[in-house]
């Protein structure tokens, strides 16, 4: 996958200003911030790898290219294909994107609880969207199980398995890992962030981890809610899922194939509670001026974390997933966090930016 990847987007290994090939070539190659705010304040050096600067406006888009590319070469699907993905978020804004650019037809299945403007959104990007009820996993109507049903009853046509299909971890093993270690020098103490499908963490930390012989170390931050902290700590023990956060596209009950054994290479892994992550959204932008989303909140606070715990001035990289467009309805409204018991987590100086 690695040339195909090269060749379909901007992440080649090296800087360049050329044109790029299509919506695809937009993919890739994101700078990395370093937060220098927080860096100060912290006495640590922490980068943030901007994703929300991707097409489709997550580090998602590389996922899905890479799943689309993956099913490419291994003659899964030709010119005029259908791909299905059950999604609700991200992933399906990164599929409807490199479908319509590639040439494929886009089904997406989600929950009927989502926000419209996700439906709306994707339908405007071509997607055939089918919103199905909110069931569990265990229930066989669950919008996965309808997506792969789906997809087997068409010819030419893919089930991305988002979750469980490794291309979506190698494509983040060939580009955002590589990437970042180029633009960090090679120097980094630590890698820290938050997981859905675990792609992010595992291709990125499996490439630093490769890289510096062992030097970065790799941690998770979880959301509450999230059975993967208590999973590592307690050296492998899976529990029922309990709690719940307002982060969106993180935090999991099982292990999945992207996380796979991957797990057992993380030096370790901590819950941050949503009143953290919703102050991080607020400073972010009063410190940086970045509009990010919660998840991307969550792993800032992670960085900073971690960078304190390894000593001054260490150096630590962390994921912008995406930004706060998404979700500014909720996370700069007063009422909706209020409604979460979380209006006291925006820090009394930064209550201004609440205005919705
Ligand atoms: N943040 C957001 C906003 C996401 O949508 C996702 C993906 N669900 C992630 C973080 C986590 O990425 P990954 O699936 O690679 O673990």
């Amino acid at each position: 996958m690695l040339s195909a990847f090269r060749v379909a987007t901007r992440s080649r290994g090296f800087a360049t200003n050329a044109a790029v090939p299509g919506l695809t070539g937009a993919i890739g190659n994101t700078p990395l911030i370093y937060l220098k705010g927080l860096s100060e304040k912290s006495g640590t050096q922490i980068f943030g790898k901007a994703e929300f600067q991707n097409p489709g406006g997550s580090v998602k888009d590389r996922a899905a290219l890479g799943l689309v590319l993956d099913a490419e070469e291994q003659g899964l699907i030709k010119p005029g294909g259908t791909v299905v993905e059950g999604t609700a978020g991200n992933t399906g804004i990164g599929l409807a994107h490199v479908c319509r650019a590639r040439g494929y037809k886009c089904v997406i299945y989600m929950p009927d609880t989502q926000s419209q403007e996700k439906i709306d959104l994707l339908r405007m990007l071509g997607a055939d969207v089918r919103p199905v009820a909110a069931v569990a996993f265990e229930n066989p109507r669950n919008y996965n199980h309808q997506a792969r049903e789906y997809a087997e009853s068409l010819d030419n046509a893919i089930w991305t398995d988002q979750f469980d299909n490794v291309a979506n971890a190698n494509a983040h093993y060939i580009s955002t890992g590589p990437e970042i270690w180029e633009q960090a020098e090679g120097k980094l103490d630590g890698f820290i962030c938050s997981t859905g499908t675990g792609g992010t963490l595992a291709g990125v930390g499996k490439y630093l981890k490769e890289k510096s012989g062992g030097k970065t170390q790799i941690w998770l931050a979880d959301p509450p809610g999230s059975v993967l902290t208590s999973y590592i700590s307690s050296g492998g023990k899976l529990v029922e899922r309990s709690g719940s956060s307002i982060t969106e596209g993180i935090g999991q009950g099982r292990i999945t194939n992207n996380l796979g054994t991957f797990v057992n290479d993380l030096t370790g892994a901590f819950t941050v509670p949503d009143e953290k992550s919703i102050a991080m959204v607020y400073d972010l932008l009063d410190t940086e001026g970045l509009y990010l989303g919660a998840s991307s909140a969550l792993n800032v606070v992670a960085a900073v974390e971690l960078a304190q715990k390894l000593g001054k001035g260490s150096r630590v990289a962390t994921v912008l997933c995406d930004g706060a467009y998404r979700y500014q309805s909720r996370l700069f409204s007063k009422k909706w966090l209020a409604s979460k018991g979380l209006e006291g987590a925006i820090p009394a100086h930064l209550k201004k930016y609440a205005v919705l």
